[in-house]
């Protein structure tokens, strides 16, 4: 079953870089209540009820109608583009599942947003993948309650994101990757596993 769809509420980002992704910033909230449906429409255009009348002290949150335009289009091609995300993950697992502990997966339905690994020497796996000219990305490097913003909490708090946080590497995964590039970026890693092997 689609995320989103099993609560009263679901809330999507199509953030550029996510798997439904606009030209520039945009979100939808999708929900089958209708006073959730009313006070969330109002919430976004300022709290308004009527012109110049504000229930609510709500935010400038409108998905402007060019990134919805764009989104509408690109909607029907998402399925076939999970599908390619998911077989991609596929073949990353396949062959990276005696080294670089890529994350289980729980549910059948995954839909792939990114491609992560654990690796206890990161900085060294990502240095050897950015001389072969491989990108990688860390989502996120700073467990929330090391973030100024979420200070009252502790790291305890949130122990599995403190333990992995140093861990943790995104691969690239992107439903235009072709087998053979995802096949490039398993030899590279490979070839840093011997090499630490070796060492
Ligand atoms: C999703 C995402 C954002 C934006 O998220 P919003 O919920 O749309 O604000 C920003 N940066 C990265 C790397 C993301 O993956």
């Amino acid at each position: 079953m689609p995320v989103g769809t099993y609560s009263a509420g679901g809330a999507f980002s199509f953030y550029p870089t996510k798997n439904l992704g606009a030209l520039g910033d945009g979100g939808a909230v999708i929900t089958n209540d209708p006073a959730i449906a009313d006070r969330v429409r109002r919430l976004r255009n300022g709290g308004q009820t009527d012109r110049y009348v504000h229930a609510d002290a709500g935010v400038n949150s409108r998905l402007d109608d060019l990134q919805a335009a764009v989104l509408r289009a690109r909607l029907p091609l998402l399925p076939h583009w999970t599908a390619r995300r998911r077989a991609l993950a596929a073949k990353y697992r396949r062959w990276l599942a005696g080294s670089i502990h890529p994350l289980k997966e729980r549910d059948g339905g995954h839909v792939y947003h990114l491609f992560v690994v654990r690796s206890s020497e990161r900085a060294a796996l990502r240095t050897h993948l950015r001389a072969s000219g491989i990108e990688t990305l860390i989502h996120y490097p700073v467990p929330l309650p090391d973030q100024p913003a979420f200070a009252s909490f502790t790291r305890s708090d949130c122990a599995v994101a403190a333990r992995v946080a140093a861990e943790i590497l995104s691969l690239p995964l992107h439903p235009r990757l072709t087998d053979a590039q995802v096949e490039r970026i398993c030899s590279a890693v490979d070839l840093f596993q011997k090499g630490k092997i070796l060492a």
